[in-house]
């Protein structure tokens, strides 16, 4: 059953945490948006009703993104959540295009929690993506970005059937000549 205690704690928690950023949209909407939305497409698209999952959505970039350390995960929320919470996190001493290879590397190996998260992190950046292209992105950088979500996917394949189907229709959109790679 959902522990929605726990879940309005992480909710507190990472608007907290997140209280100073903004996305990089034209609007500059709060950052909180973000992780609260990757949860929502869990529990509504992805019909996901677990605790763990859905906390990990509200936490995933907080150790990323702010000042929290997985000591301060683990104290509030558990050894659990702070080994899905390093899991969903880039480490952000590795420069860029790295962090965005071992993202593809380590994506098929890791619980099936980060897995639902990563899926539902990256349909909520790449539709705020199809509706406009963040502040000093350019075109090109977008277009890269589709494909490397499409290649993180890819690797993330039998995890959720309506997120990734939702997934394949928006690289079907946006990437020319994307083909969608049946499992073998
Ligand atoms: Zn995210």
């Amino acid at each position: 059953m959902l522990d929605h205690i726990r879940i309005l704690e992480a909710a507190d928690f990472a608007a907290r945490k997140h209280t100073d950023q903004r996305r990089l949209d034209s609007m500059e909407t709060p950052y909180i948006n973000h992780p609260l939305g990757v949860a929502w497409i869990l529990a509504k698209e992805g019909g996901v009703d677990d605790t763990d999952t859905l906390i990990g959505a509200i936490l995933h970039d907080t150790v990323e993104d702010t000042d929290t350390t997985f000591q301060e995960i683990e104290h509030h929320f558990g050894p659990k959540l702070r080994g899905i919470v390093n899991e969903v996190s880039d480490d952000k001493s590795l420069p860029y295009e790295e962090r965005k290879r071992l993202q593809i590397v380590h994506a098929q190996t890791c619980s099936r929690e980060a897995k639902l998260i990563k899926l539902a992190d990256k349909l909520y950046n790449l539709r705020d993506l199809e509706r406009e292209t963040p502040q000093g992105w350019t075109e090109s950088r977008k277009a890269k970005y589709f494909v490397w979500s499409s290649n993180v996917v890819a690797k993330l394949k039998g995890t959720n059937k309506p997120l990734e189907e939702e997934l394949n229709k928006m690289f079907h959109r946006n990437i020319p000549g994307f083909k969608h790679n049946k499992k073998s």
